[in-house]
C-alpha cells in the first residue's frame, strides 16, 4: 500500500461488482480515495434493449452495494460527445477533479472493443495520467488462449476451433487464481473532492429517481422474471450449487426442469465474475485436490472463453461466415417466417415455447436455443445472421462472442458446425417429455395430453375439444408442413454450394478448409503469389464438416475445376494474375495433398 497514495478512479462497464473485481481491489490496494466511475451511453449504444434494461439495473444494484458496503456512491459522467476521444475526455476530467492519478478499468475483449480501449488508454496516459486495464471478464484471456490453441499441431485428433483443444489449453494454463474478496473499505473521497467531482458527474443517488432514458415497456417487463441484485446474484449461485449442480449431468438438458444455472446474464453483465462460479462449481477431494462436481458444468465456462479466442482470432465472427465460401449459400427470404420464428407462432410447440420464453424474459435454456436455432437454420433456410440480430436484440445475456459463435455453429459456418440437426417434433421426448415447458410458455395448448403437446394437428377432435383448442385459431399453423422436404432442400441447396465453391475450400476428404488465422489482405497477397509458399504454413486449417455436408472429389476432379471464387479475387486478367492463379492452383494441390494423407489418417 502507498503511504500518501494518490486517488484512483476505477472505471465499470460490464464488471458491475465489487466482489472479486481486481481493479477494485487494487484500487483499495493503492491506499488512496477511490472514486467509482462509469461513463454514461458508453458501449450502450451497442447494447441492444433487453440487455440495456438489464444493464441500468445492475448499476443501480453496484451503485447500492457500494453505498451499503463503503458510503460511497457509483458516479455517473457524461462524454460531450460520441467516439472514444470525448469518453477518454471525460474520463482525465474526472481524474483531475478529484487529483487522482490512475485510472483502472476491466478489460474488454471483442476485437473493437480491445481496441477502442487501448485507444482511451493511450490518451489518457498521454495526459499524464497512469492507466491500466485488469482481468476477470473471462477465466483465461484469449491472447494466452490463442498460444496453445494456435501452436500449429492438432491435439490428437481433435478438431482445430472445438473444445477438445481447447480442453487441452486450459490443463496446459494452470490454476485460475484465487477469488477475491470484495475490498474490506474504500477510502472515501475528501469532502472537497467529492464537490469538485459533482461538478462533472452526478453520483446515482441522485440520478435514483430519474428514468435512465426512455426503455421500451416490453424491456422493463422483462426485468420481472429476475433478481438484479447483488443479494439476487449471490442467491442465483447457491441456489445452483446447492440443488442443482448434483443433477446437472443428468437433467441439464430438460427444459421442463429448470435444471440450469440462469447464471447467464449475471456473467454478462459482470455481477459475477466467471472465476467465482468456477470455483462454487468445485468440490474438495482427498488430499486436499479440488475436482469440478459437473464436468460438463464446469466445461460451460470454458465454452465462453473459448468464444472469446474464436473472435480474438477472427473478429468477422459477428458478421462474416468463417467458411469462405459458406457466404454463397442461397438464404430463404422468407419474412413471413422469420416473422413467425420470432413471435413463436410457427405452429411447433417446443419451437414457439422457447421463442416466447425468450420474448418475456430474455432467456432461454440452452437446448431450445439450439433447438430454435436449428429450426431457423435448417428447416426454414434462414440465414443464422436473422437470428443473432434477433437474439441479440432480445437476450438479457447477450454476448456478442457467444452468440456469434453459437450461431455460426447453427448456421454451418462456424469452426464447430453442429453434428446435427434438432427435429421440433422428436426432441422434445427428451428435452421437454413432461410438456411442462411448453404448457408453461404456449398456455392455449395447457390442457392438451403430453402425448399431443408437441403435434397438436395429430390430436384428434375429441381431444382438441375436450381441450378447448380450435386449431389454427387458438394455435398457429404450421408454417412448414412437411419438415423432411424442407430439410432435404436445405441441405441440396448447401450441397450445391459446397459443389461449387473453389476447391480451394475443401480436402480432398470434403472437409471445409478455413484461412488457420485472419490474415491481412496483403498477407494474403502474398502468399498467394509466393512460389515458397510452404515457408508459409500454416496458412489453412481444415475444419471438422458434418458429413452429409462434405463435398469429396478426386484431387484431379477438384483441382482442374474452374474456380467460380477466390480468396483474392482478381478482376483484370493481367499475366501476373494468371501466374498467379497457377502458382495457386499448385499451392491447392500441394494442400489437397497434405489434406489427403491427413484426412486417410484421420478415422474419426
Ligand atoms: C444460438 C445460441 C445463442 C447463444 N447466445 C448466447 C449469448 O448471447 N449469451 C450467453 O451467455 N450464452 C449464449 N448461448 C449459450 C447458452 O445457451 C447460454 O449461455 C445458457 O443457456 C445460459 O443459461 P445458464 O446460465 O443456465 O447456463 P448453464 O448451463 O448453467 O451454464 C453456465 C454458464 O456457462 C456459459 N455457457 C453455457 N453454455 C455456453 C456455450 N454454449 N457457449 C459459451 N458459454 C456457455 C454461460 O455463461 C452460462 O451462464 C447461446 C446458445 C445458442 C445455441
Amino acid at each position: 500500500m502507498e503511504k500518501t497514495a494518490t486517488g484512483t478512479v476505477v472505471w465499470f462497464r460490464r464488471d458491475l461488482r465489487i466482489h472479486d473485481h481486481q481493479a477494485l481491489h487494487a484500487a483499495w490496494k493503492r491506499g488512496g480515495p477511490v472514486a467509482c466511475v462509469y461513463v454514461q451511453g458508453f458501449d450502450e449504444d451497442k447494447l441492444a434493449r433487453a440487455q440495456q434494461t438489464w444493464m441500468s439495473q445492475a448499476r443501480k444494484a453496484l451503485h447500492r452495494s457500494l453505498m451499503q458496503k463503503y458510503e460511497t456512491s457509483l458516479w455517473c459522467c457524461k462524454p460531450s460527445a460520441h467516439g472514444y476521444e470525448s469518453v477518454a475526455q471525460a474520463l482525465k476530467t474526472c481524474l483531475d477533479a478529484i487529483g487522482a492519478t490512475h485510472l483502472f478499468y476491466s478489460r474488454r475483449y471483442e476485437p473493437d472493443a480491445a481496441t477502442e480501449d487501448d485507444r482511451i488508454e493511450q490518451l489518457i496516459k498521454e495526459g499524464g495520467f497512469n492507466a491500466r486495464g485488469f482481468e476477470g471478464h473471462l477465466l483465461f484471456q484469449p491472447m494466452e488462449v490463442d498460444k496453445w490453441m494456435s501452436s500449429g499441431k492438432r491435439i490428437g485428433r481433435a478438431h482445430y476451433g472445438t473444445l477438445l483443444p481447447m480442453l487441452h489449453a486450459f490443463k496446459q494454463m494452470g490454476d485460475i487464481g484465487k477469488v477475491l474478496p470484495a475490498p474490506p473499505s474504500l477510502p472515501c473521497l475528501p469532502r472537497d473532492s467529492q464537490r469538485k467531482l459533482e461538478l462533472v458527474c452526478t453520483s446515482m443517488t441522485k440520478k435514483k429517481s430519474q428514468k435512465e432514458g426512455a426503455l421500451a415497456p416490453w424491456a422493463d417487463k422483462l426485468m420481472q422474471a429476475w433478481d438484479v441484485t447483488e443479494e439476487g446474484t449471490r442467491k442465483a449461485l447457491d441456489e445452483f450449487i446447492r440443488q442443482k449442480l448434483q443433477k446437472y449431468e443428468a437433467q441439464r438438458s430438460r427444459a421442463d426442469l429448470q435444471a440450469v444455472s440462469c447464471l447467464s446474464p449475471y456473467l454478462a453483465s459482470g455481477m459475477i465474475s466467471p472465476r467465482t462460479v468456477y470455483a462454487a462449481s468445485l468440490q474438495g477431494e482427498q488430499g486436499g485436490k479440488q475436482s469440478p462436481v459437473s464436468k460438463t458444468f464446469s466445461r460451460r465456462l470454458l465454452w465462453r472463453d473459448l468464444a472469446y479466442w474464436q473472435f480474438y482470432r477472427y473478429p468477422h465472427l459477428s458478421h462474416k461466415p468463417l467458411r469462405a465460401h459458406h457466404t454463397s449459400h442461397a438464404w430463404s427470404q422468407n419474412r413471413e417466417h422469420l416473422i413467425a420464428w420470432q413471435k413463436g407462432r410457427t405452429g411447433f410447440p417446443i419451437v414457439d415455447a422457447g421463442m416466447r420464453q425468450l420474448w418475456h424474459t430474455g432467456w432461454m435454456p440452452q437446448n431450445i436455443r439450439m433447438a430454435t436455432a436449428s429450426f431457423l437454420t435448417e428447416y426454414l433456410n434462414i440465414s443464422w445472421l436473422e437470428g443473432l440480430s434477433w437474439y441479440r436484440d432480445t437476450l438479457v445475456d447477450h454476448d456478442l462472442a457467444i452468440n456469434s459463435m453459437m450461431w455460426q455453429n447453427a448456421g454451418r459456418s462456424g469452426l464447430d458446425q453442429w453434428n446435427f440437426v434438432i427435429h421440433p417434433i422428436t426432441s422434445p421426448k427428451s428435452s421437454d417429455p413432461t410438456g411442462e415447458y411448453v404448457r408453461t410458455w404456449v398456455p392455449e395448448l395447457a390442457k392438451l395430453p403430453t402425448r399431443w403437446i408437441h403435434q397438436p394437428w395429430e390430436a384428434p377432435d375429441q381431444v382438441l375439444d375436450a381441450a378447448q383448442i380450435r386449431m389454427e385459431v387458438d394455435y398457429p399453423t404450421r408454417i412448414i408442413d412437411n419438415l423432411e422436404d424442407a430439410r432435404n432442400a436445405t441441405l441440396k441447396q448447401t450441397l450445391d454450394m459446397q459443389r461449387s465453391a473453389d476447391p480451394f475450400f475443401h480436402t480432398v476428404g470434403g472437409y471445409d478448409v478455413i484461412w488457420f488465422r485472419d490474415i491481412s489482405s496483403a498477407e494474403k497477397e502474398a502468399y498467394l503469389s509466393s512460389v515458397d509458399f510452404q515457408a508459409w504454413e500454416p496458412v489453412f486449417v481444415h475444419v471438422f464438416t458434418r458429413k452429409e455436408l462434405r463435398h469429396a472429389g478426386s484431387v484431379e476432379e477438384r483441382t482442374q475445376k474452374t474456380p467460380t471464387s477466390s480468396p483474392v479475387p482478381s478482376t483484370k486478367k493481367s499475366s501476373t494474375a494468371r501466374k498467379r492463379t497457377k502458382v495457386q492452383r499448385a499451392s491447392n494441390q500441394t494442400l489437397l495433398r497434405r489434406y489427403y494423407r491427413e484426412a486417410q489418417e484421420d478415422t474419426e
